[in-house]
């Protein structure tokens, strides 16, 4: 029987070992090893903090997930991979695969920039159900004692949306508190401009930004790189210095140290237009994981996003590959990755679309509208219930 391993219970891990059960029934034996036992739909995790959903809402269990599928889960950290002996080591075990399918991904790299992070740090961040429950206290705090806000992405960051969502979300609650005159909100960022997003725009973006956020008298810093954080002030390269009382700052992206010695020098992975690693052929990376190359140099260096969108798609074009190694059949063809992205404004939403994802493109746009809103709240409500079902074939 063949062996799979998937590392990651994310969108991108739990999708692949559903539709690998789902494609090769009993010839395979798969198993997941993720250190989160726990799926959280993270695109909710901005309306977490503002105190709009609660963790229960936007979570389930992965192992009530994939054990009805027959797919076993190992609740541990992967510490390293050996791509010549096909082994994953955790600090308990070393397992075999035949097939190993990587979808681990960002290790949030707080260490780059000194007096960063939630943690050992002064700032505030979004991109963990951990991270979020904090951030979500900071902002009560500020409710009680408002003062200025910082909000934004530093350099070598790959995801965008969820800042610029906080930034109106926090503006609009605040504007319903009749408190927005005594917090100032400053969105900073590495984009070269507004609405860059790490894909050099999408349609009017750039116009869209500057607009709604001189209509929400939300101030932009653009092209910056963070020199380092003290407590309640941003210092920036170019010697300003920014002072806050919240700070919710992504900090820069890398991949996670146990796969990141497969990967580029940041630790992303080359893969071919199937996933597939380019050296090893029997390992696939999917989602933040792997390497995609920015459409243009930035005088700040950013990332391309791996959208949850995108990242599903990779997974089930590296599933429906192996189950064509295995069985002879012809490999899926190319199937081009598209941003579809709803972003939250507080009082209202937006569609952002780019196809194909890096310029020239057939198709890009920026909308606004309630109904992207409604849209919003369903994809939530869609996602988190195929999820629950390990209905992975659904769209
Ligand atoms: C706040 C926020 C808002 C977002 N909004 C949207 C949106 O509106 N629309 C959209 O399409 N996308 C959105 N995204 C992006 C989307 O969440 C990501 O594209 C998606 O999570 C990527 O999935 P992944 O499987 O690659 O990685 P992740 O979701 O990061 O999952 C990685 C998994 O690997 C595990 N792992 C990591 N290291 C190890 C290790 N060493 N050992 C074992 N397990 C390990 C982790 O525990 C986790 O289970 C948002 C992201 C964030 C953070």
């Amino acid at each position: 029987m063949t062996r799979i391993v998937v590392l990651g219970g994310s969108f991108g891990g739990l999708t692949a070992a559903l539709e690998l059960r789902r494609l090769l029934g009993k010839e395979a034996d798969v198993t997941v090893i993720s250190d989160d036992d726990k799926f959280t739909f993270m695109p909710s995790l901005p309306w977490l903090i503002m105190g709009w959903r609660a963790p229960e809402d936007i979570t389930l269990g992965v192992d009530g997930i994939l054990r009805p599928k027959g797919i076993s889960f190992i609740h541990e950290i992967v510490n390293s991979v050996d791509p010549e002996k096909s082994k994953v080591a955790t600090a308990n075990k070393e397992i075999s695969y035949d097939y190993l399918v990587i979808s681990t991904g960002p290790h949030l790299a707080f260490d780059e920039i000194p007096g960063m992070g939630p943690e050992k740090g002064h700032t505030d961040c979004t991109f963990t159900l951990g991270h979020a429950i904090k951030t979500g206290q900071t902002w009560k705090k500020l409710i009680e004692n408002p003062g200025p806000v910082v909000i934004g992405s530093a350099q070598m960051v790959s995801c965008f949306g969820p800042s610029y969502e906080l930034a109106f979300e926090m503006h609009t609650e605040l504007k319903r508190r009749k408190m927005r005159h005594k917090a100032p909100i400053i969105y900073l960022t590495s984009e070269p401009y507004l609405g860059h997003m790490g894909v050099a725009g999408l349609g009017n973006s750039r116009r869209f930004f500057e607009d709604e956020f001189a209509a929400s008298e939300i101030k932009a810093v653009v092209n910056q790189a963070i020199e380092e954080i003290t407590p309640g002030e941003i210092r920036l390269k170019d010697g300003s210095r920014l002072p806050f009382k919240l700070a919710m700052i992504a900090p820069p992206f890398k991949g996670v140290p146990a796969v990141a010695p497969l990967g580029n020098p940041r630790g992303f992975i080359a893969v071919d237009k199937n996933y597939r690693h380019t050296k090893y052929r029997n390992i696939f990376a999917i989602g933040v994981a792997m390497a995609i190359a920015p459409p243009e140099p930035t005088p700040v260096p950013v990332g391309v996003p791996k959208t949850g969108f995108m990242t599903v798609k990779m997974a089930k074009t590296a599933a429906a590959t192996i189950y064509s190694d295995i069985k002879g059949s012809i490999p899926p063809p190319e199937s081009a990755l598209e941003v579809v992205c709803l972003m939250d404004m507080g009082h209202t939403a937006a569609l952002m679309k780019a196809s194909p994802v890096l310029p020239p493109r057939q198709d890009s746009y920026t909308k606004k509208g309630m109904w992207a809103k409604w849209l919003k709240v369903s994809f939530e409500k869609y996602f988190l219930f195929k999820m629950k079902h390990g209905l992975s074939n659904l769209p």
